[in-house]
């Protein structure tokens, strides 16, 4: 979960081809209030950003997962001859509902290929939760029936097959996989959301977008699973990936999260952020995957593989350089070095049907040089 206290929309362009890899699906359909659509508390055009957010952000983490999941589909039922007996097999998942915490169970859902399913949904959290993810899970799957003995090592070979499909997904064991999960986000209106990834947080407000990279990782399984677990010992994780990327060090948790404060860099980048994966969120700031949430995910199983960015100074990495960017460079107390990339590339973008929408590079500094102004006077508890 993440909790209030106070940049970088990638799409998949921006990312090295591959041709394999996950993609994280959202599904919709237990978000009874829609949230996401014109039952959002701020109305339908907020509803609509949300899920515009929430889609950037499962694409992001898309974008880094490269493993290749088995699809898991409950084989049809094994007849031993055209009237001869019959032997079934059955599975049933589990999540709890988004829209009210109660817990959901599908019979046999099919879930292609590298696919990984997440339910989003809102609902009323407690005191300052603004959203919480995990995995599902599954109940022991079942096998049964009869059949002539001469189909017995048929039926075994179905069987195993369907239960690793279930367990691994064909990856390697103690990796860990699963069909998908659920997340849920605060609908109070003390969430007090800015719901729109392409524009920067509003002073005061939660970034939707940040917390729907932080619940979307708990669904895959950081800080929510086995193999998370059997690496914490005391308030340490123990995982290799982390420990280099923290610095040759193993960093502290707090819970399920890195311990609150904890410093990384933008993954991909050498731009220096708090990380996604700490407990909370400063109100008017967005924060993006680091480095150490991605080896955080690459320690329970995952293959992760960065971002690429392209254009300098597009430290958001959303193929651009713009006024995120710079607040980014600026809140993150960044060098000299990467200010000068950013003021080259100023007002470039790398799909050329988005330049033509670009204002002239003097109104851009105007505006950038009016925003350094007003942020360098304001103080903000970040805690
Ligand atoms: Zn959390």
């Amino acid at each position: 979960m993440l909790r209030s206290t106070g940049i970088a929309i990638c799409l998949t362009a921006c990312f090295a081809g591959s041709s394999h890899g996950i993609t994280i699906t959202l599904d919709y359909s237990y978000d009874a209030s829609n949230f996401f659509g014109s039952g959002n508390p701020a109305g339908a055009a907020a509803g609509a950003k949300a899920k515009a957010s929430l889609e950037a952000a499962a694409g992001y983490l898309s974008g880094i997962l490269q493993d290749s999941f088995d699809s898991i589909a409950t084989p049809p039922p094994f007849y031993s001859s055209s009237t001869g007996p019959q032997f079934t097999w059955q599975w049933e998942s589990f999540f709890p509902n988004p829209a009210t915490g109660a817990t959901v169970s599908l019979q046999d859902p099919i879930i292609p290929a590298n696919e990984y399913i997440v339910y989003a949904g809102g609902r009323s959290l407690p005191d300052t939760k603004l959203g919480i993810g995990g995995p599902g899970g599954y109940y022991p799957p079942s096998a049964g029936g009869s059949y002539y003995p001469s189909d017995k090592s048929e039926i075994d070979a179905i069987t195993n097959a369907f239960f690793d499909s279930l367990a691994t997904r064909g990856e390697p064991a103690g990796e860990f996989t699963r069909w998908g999960g659920a997340i849920t986000f605060d609908t109070d209106v003390s969430a007090n959301w800015h719901y729109d990834h392409s524009t920067p947080v509003v002073t005061g407000k939660n970034d939707f977008y940040s917390v729907a990279i932080h619940e979307l990782t708990h669904a895959l399984g950081f800080g929510t699973s086995d193999e998370w677990n059997a690496l914490v010992s005391g308030s340490t994780f123990f995982g290799a990936a982390a420990y280099a990327a923290n610095g040759n060090s193993y960093p502290a948790v707090n819970g399920g999260h890195w311990n609150y404060s904890t410093q990384s860099t933008v993954y991909g980048t050498s731009t220096p952020q708090e990380a996604a994966m700490d407990p909370n969120l400063t109100t008017g700031s967005r924060k993006l995957f680091t480095a150490l949430d991605a080896a955080g995910l690459a320690d329970i199983g995952w293959e992760v593989q960065a971002p690429v960015v392209v254009l300098d100074g597009d430290f958001d990495g959303d193929n651009d350089v713009d006024g995120a960017d710079f607040l980014l460079w600026q809140r993150s107390g960044a060098s000299a070095a990467d200010l000068a990339k950013w003021e080259a590339n100023l007002g470039m973008h790398l799909a050329a049907p988005i330049a033509a929408s670009v204002p002239e590079p003097g109104a851009v500094v105007q505006a950038f040089l009016a925003a350094l102004l007003c942020a360098g006077s304001i103080r903000r508890p970040r805690r």
